[in-house]
């Protein structure tokens, strides 16, 4: 009985470093394979204190907790800059580099380790007996799995999950995706640094073969098996992984040396068989927004205060911008104004530069010269997000939805007040949460009934073209952005579905909100805009009301000419 309850015990402790490295990979698209880098930080600072100074088991588990969080945080700045491939090798160098560090250092008895650790214990109390010790462990590594939970399953959760889908559409809804991956990254460093507390005081000893290589692969196995983006997956797959040794040893008979041998080769196994037949892993996260028995009644959101908006007041310019790349001028010398409450329509051939105007004005590029004004404030160099949240809001030619994440979810991200975006607030105050929950998620369905799109629960990438498009236009909807700037709504659509779309912009300009649409269908343009500008090679050729473009003659030949 013992026996097995040592190897839950260490299964509740692994779970302190596979549950935060679900949150960074699974969630946030972060591949760290730092775990246990961070966990021999933290082990070793426990050991050392605890052994040779005499710390209380309380006050190293704080420490680890804190010295995790800010290197994690130093960490970090590299790290969310940084592409999947490089990160994986950043996190490893760091790992490496720490075990390595703690093994060259005659403080930490080298290969050997430090042996012989007092017993943990809190609150004058310490675990003896095996139970005991499951016990004691369960509850701090409970502690810190419950958090990773609760963050993983809210408001905040489906922000990380919508940075792991689309960084650039995140922050052009307006979400500080850089400060939130710095935080997650940081807190989830601090966790599996009090994890490294957790496996010394458990096997009395901190050695580097507890932080080795190989425990870090074991640890992303942990994940993988059990599903990315699932706790309940990670939860299983940890118990597979940590289990399979008693499960040989003692239900099976097997040698020790010879357990030791096929565990590795059997979680190989394992690993390219999810990988193969079950790729989301075995538990894999229910892709799906709500249960549809508790389907919400739709609040259609456009009652008062909707279309009664206070007329329009922002000022869009552009003026003389700039930019180019290496050899090619995208955009060069534009200037355009965005009449309030219209829409006016960028019209121009394939490779104009109207989607680079797009990027300049929100900030995803920053002009090489000229200026965006807002209300005469200068726009420019200005991130993304904050673009988004001074109300400009775009949409993407090439749609980005966040694949993951139901239709209904993708609109709720657009929520730009949402408290449970803010981790403290969704730990501490639930109910708050929750109770805004209710009225976002009202809203977001509002927002999808008003484009049409009916299948709000199924992950976005399951959706037709179409669907995926409205969900793009009703995301952007959400933000109640007084200017929003559509690329191509209507590319790649034909027949029902552009007169679809045709009359959801329609009646996106009866909201009397600033719309910009680039489109290429002169017919299209002509029912929704009152102002056009035409581009060509990066500047504004010719501009006046749709009508007067039109019936220039030399412009249509351009235009046609290039197409
Ligand atoms: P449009 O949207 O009008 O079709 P774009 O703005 O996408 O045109 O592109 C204008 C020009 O700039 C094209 O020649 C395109 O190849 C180039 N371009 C756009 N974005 C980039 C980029 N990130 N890097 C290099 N060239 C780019
Ligand atoms: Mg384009």
């Amino acid at each position: 009985m013992d026996y097995w309850l040592g190897y839950l015990t260490l299964t509740v402790i692994f779970l302190s470093f596979a549950v935060p490295l679900n949150i960074l990979a699974g969630y946030t698209g972060v591949f760290s394979v730092a775990s246990t880098g961070f966990g021999a930080l933290g082990g070793y600072i426990a050991a050392y204190l605890t052994s040779l100074a005499g710390w209380d088991f309380g006050a190293v588990l704080t420490l680890a907790l804190g010295v995790g969080a800010v290197v994690g945080l130093l960490i970090s700045f590299p790290v969310v800059r940084l592409p999947e491939e490089y990160v994986i090798l950043l996190t490893l160098a760091f790992s490496a580099l720490i075990v390595s560090i703690i093994t060259a250092s005659p403080f930490f008895g080298g290969q050997l380790g430090l042996i012989g650790l007092p017993l943990p214990g809190l609150f004058g109390w310490r675990p003896y007996s095996a139970l005991e010790t499951f016990l004691f462990f369960s509850v701090l590594a409970g502690l810190m799995v419950a958090v990773c939970w609760r963050l993983g399953e809210s408001p905040f959760g489906r922000l990380l999950r919508a940075i792991k889908g689309d960084e650039l559409a995140t922050r052009s809804l307006g979400k500080q995706t850089t400060m939130i991956k710095l935080g997650t990254f940081a807190a989830m460093s601090a966790f599996s640094a009090v994890g490294g507390v957790l496996l010394v005081s458990y096997y009395s000893v901190a050695s580097p073969t507890l932080f080795s290589f190989d425990q870090t692969m074991l640890i992303f196995a942990m994940v993988i098996i059990g599903g990315l983006g699932s706790i309940p997956g990670t939860i299983l797959g940890t118990l597979v992984i940590v289990m399979s040794e008693p499960v040989l040893i003692m239900l099976l008979s097997f040698d020790q040396q010879v357990a030791a041998i096929i565990r590795p080769i059997l979680f190989g196994i394992l690993i390219i068989l999810v990988l193969r037949f079950r790729p989301g892993g075995i538990i894999q996260r229910r892709r799906q927004g709500l249960p549809p028995h508790r389907e919400v009644t739709a609040i259609v959101p456009l009652g008062e205060g909707e279309v009664a908006r206070t007329p329009p007041a922002l000022l869009l310019v552009v003026e003389s911008v700039y930019k180019r790349f290496g050899g090619v001028k995208a955009v060069n010398d534009l200037s355009l104004l965005l009449a309030p409450g219209r829409i006016t329509a960028l019209l121009g051939p394939n490779g104009a530069g109207k989607s680079t105007v797009f990027n300049l004005v929100t900030g995803a590029l920053t002009p090489d010269a000229g200026q965006v004004l807002l209300d005469r404030e200068p726009l420019t160099g200005s991130s993304p997000e904050k673009v988004a949240r001074k109300g400009v809001v775009r949409s993407f030619q090439d749609v980005r939805v966040f694949g993951d994440l139901s239709a209904l979810e993708n609109v709720m991200v657009s929520d730009q007040r949402n408290p449970g975006e803010n981790p403290f607030i969704t730990l501490f105050l639930p109910r708050r949460v929750a109770r805004h929950e209710r009225r976002a998620r009202a809203r977001a369905i509002g927002w999808l009934q008003f484009v049409g799109v009916e299948d709000m629960h199924r992950p976005a990438d399951s959706l037709s073209f179409a669907q995926q498009k409205l969900v793009a236009i009703a995301r952007v909807l959400a933000t109640d952005a007084e200017i929003l700037l559509l690329d191509e709504p209507l590319s790649g659509l034909e027949g029902r579905s552009a007169e679809h779309i045709l009359e959801v912009l329609e009646r996106i300009r009866e909201l009397g909100r600033t719309v910009c649409i680039v489109e290429h269908n002169v017919a299209a343009v002509r029912r929704l805009a009152d102002h056009a500008f035409f581009m060509e090679q990066g500047t504004v050729t010719a501009a006046g009301t749709v009508a007067e473009l039109l019936a220039d003659p030399r412009l249509e030949e351009a235009y046609f000419g290039a197409h």
